[in-house]
């Protein structure tokens, strides 16, 4: 089947390649009833605004709690769930998820902040996307300017599909933004024609952000690039205080990162709210 489907099923090998077969066959079978045993969570990360130390958004990580091995990462079963077709009904899980406890947190009487969403190239790819958001946010009843998607540069390039599909996106009020920047396949001739509202520089420039010039000057040039196409930029990856003050230096608008917290529960999120907001603000 790689052979077939070409050169970028190799890539998708090679990196599944990390899990043990047994532990793959494993991981794959159980992955089938995950959902209906709700096995899987979503953790919080916040995304800081660099001006003023507040709290913009958080971006949902599913995690899956698996009865045998314990806390599993996505970078393990979402490579399985992608080949197997099963990243479209979790994936609309997660959405939906978000979206609640976003509202929920709205009405506990939080401040208001974006939940951002990973994006599968299956589901952004799928022609239903479009009508499965808008149907989310009817029945969670969140406002759509709360609820952000990212997408990869990859997922993009079909230009004719990907162009109307964003405007659509667009046009019912969310938020689109651009994960991982800089490692994919993007074309600079077409981003100025998706609806997009951010980028998001990818964690690999911004950890040699110090020592290795090199990434310093692309950091430097995409947050410049961004501003002068109309878009906001946010760095992940962000875990000292010294990458933090470059990236403000360089009038990056928010940043993410260990530095500022790691992804946590909801509820953790919820009863720590003041305490965390109050430590983003010392760190920033
Ligand atoms: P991503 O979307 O680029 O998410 C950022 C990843 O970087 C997360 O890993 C996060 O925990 C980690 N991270 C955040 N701050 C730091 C830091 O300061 N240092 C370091 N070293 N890492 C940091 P995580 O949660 O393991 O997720 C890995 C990837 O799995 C995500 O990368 C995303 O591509 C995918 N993923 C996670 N949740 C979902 C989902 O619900 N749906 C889909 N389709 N993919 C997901
Ligand atoms: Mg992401
Ligand atoms: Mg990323
Ligand atoms: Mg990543």
């Amino acid at each position: 089947r790689a052979k077939e489907q070409g050169k970028n099923n190799y890539v998708f090998f090679r990196e599944n390649m990390h899990t043990e077969p047994y532990e793959r066959i494993t991981l794959e079978n159980s992955l089938h009833r995950a959902l209906e045993k709700q096995e899987f969570i979503v953790h919080y990360q916040p995304q800081v605004d660099v001006k003023t130390g507040n709290i913009r958004g958080l971006e949902a990580l599913i995690r899956w709690q698996h009865p045998e091995f314990g806390l599993v990462s996505p970078g393990k079963f979402i490579p399985i769930a992608e080949e197997t077709g099963l990243i479209v009904p979790i994936g609309e899980w997660v959405m939906r998820e978000a979206c609640l406890q976003n509202k929920r947190w709205q009405e506990l009487g939080l401040p208001d902040f974006r939940v951002a969403v990973n994006l599968s190239t299956q589901q952004f790819l799928k022609s239903n996307l479009v009508e499965t958001v808008k149907r989310t946010l009817e029945e969670t009843g969140l406002a759509p300017q709360f609820l952000e998607l990212e997408i990869t540069e990859t997922m993009t390039m079909d230009v004719d599909y990907t162009i109307p599909t964003l405007r659509q996106l667009h046009e019912l009020g969310v938020q689109i933004s651009i994960d991982d920047f800089g490692t994919g396949y993007s074309s600079l001739h077409y981003l100025k024609e998706f609806s997009i509202h951010r980028l998001k520089i990818d964690q690999s420039f911004v950890r040699e952000i110090m020592t290795d010039v090199n990434d310093a000057s692309i950091v430097e040039t995409i947050i410049a690039m961004a501003h002068n196409l109309g878009l906001e930029v946010i760095a992940e990856g962000v875990e000292e205080k010294e990458q933090l003050r470059f990236l403000q230096c360089k009038k990056c608008d928010e940043v993410q990162g260990y530095y500022f917290s790691k992804p946590i529960a909801a509820k953790e999120f919820e009863e720590n709210f003041v305490e965390l907001q109050r430590q983003t603000k010392n760190r920033y």
